[in-house]
């Protein structure tokens, strides 16, 4: 990440939600772009605000910063907590440098969330995500490091890891545990025990801007969602089109400057969206993000972005 890094200023947070929800701009708001929510003094009083206006709460986090004084907060205001958890053994958790807990530990803290939902009963639902990668993508980053690759890895991480843990938690709580005959690692979305889902998500690279993918064939037209379902808004006020933007290469307007209200009524705004509905990309960030980096991905990504955003 380039930009330069900070916190949202907290006048400015409460004026941003008090906006969405009076106007009615989100149903959800979800805190992350490329940044741990929790890291904000004011996160867990941010989440509250936006629950008690009426919009749904989504929080993405690596919890390495849960403790006695926020879980309660997070559990109790957060719809949707996302556990970045993206590693399955002490290999793979070391890419992520992690300085403060090995994979054990890392463990052992999500497992402690996982009791506090139901001490709390709490009605978050906590997905706890690991990266996959089927497509082979991690030759693209140069980098030599372990992803999930095979249905037996993650058995087996479910099996050392987990298996035991649902057993007794379940009938200690009086919980159903759902456990599978089979566990696919290409597309697991599977829920364990009621609001305790393990999903995986493919690697990735972040539409061609991580991974020193520098030779690529910029996109000639591909559709988008964003702006149709989704903004961003950084610390600083600074308002881009999606989270795969998190540098902030396309700036839509600033909302310490103007209401988000005036940057969604602009003109610039208005083009991009109405070029997302009719693949035409205007950034070169875009062409960037939906071009590929051989024909072949070049080709099916275009092709791919139509098809996902056909009702766009
Ligand atoms: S095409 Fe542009 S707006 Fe859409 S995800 Fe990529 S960078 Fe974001």
């Amino acid at each position: 990440m380039k930009r330069k890094r900070g916190f949202m200023d907290e006048n400015l947070f409460y004026k941003l939600i008090d906006e969405v929800s009076e106007n009615k701009i989100a149903k959800y708001v979800s805190f992350h772009l490329m940044g741990e929510p929790l890291l904000h003094k004011n996160a867990p009083d941010f989440i509250k605000y936006a629950k008690d206006k009426g919009l749904n709460t989504n929080l993405i986090t690596n919890i390495s910063l849960f403790n006695e004084n926020n879980t309660a907060a997070v559990l109790k205001y957060v719809d949707y907590l996302e556990i970045s958890l993206q590693s399955f053994d002490q290999d793979s958790f070391e890419f992520k440098k992690s300085q403060k807990y090995t994979f054990d530990e890392y463990i052992d803290l999500t497992k402690k969330i996982i009791e506090k939902k139901y001490d709390y009963g709490s009605t978050s639902q906590i997905t706890i995500t690991l990266i996959e990668n089927s497509r082979n993508k991690v030759k693209d980053f140069n980098a030599n490091v372990d992803f999930l690759d095979s249905d037996s890895t993650l058995s087996h991480f479910f099996t050392k890891y987990w298996d035991e843990f649902f057993t007794l938690l379940s009938k200690e709580r009086g919980l159903h545990y759902n456990k599978p005959d089979a566990l696919h690692y290409r597309k697991l979305r599977h829920e364990f025990l009621p609001g305790i889902i393990f999903n995986t998500r493919s690697v990735t690279t972040w539409g061609n801007s991580i991974g020193g993918k520098d030779n690529y064939i910029p996109a000639i037209r591909a559709k988008c969602n964003a702006l149709h379902s989704q903004l961003g808004i950084l610390w600083n006020g600074d308002v881009v089109p999606c989270c795969v933007d998190f540098d902030g290469n396309i700036v839509l307007g600033n909302v310490t400057e103007k209401s988000l209200m005036e940057i969604i009524n602009s003109n610039y705004y208005n083009m991009l969206k109405d070029g997302f509905k009719k693949g035409k990309l205007y950034s070169s960030h875009c062409k960037r993000c939906k071009g590929g980096t051989n024909i072949l991905s070049w080709i099916t990504t275009q092709v791919y972005s139509f098809i996902k955003h056909r009702d766009i």
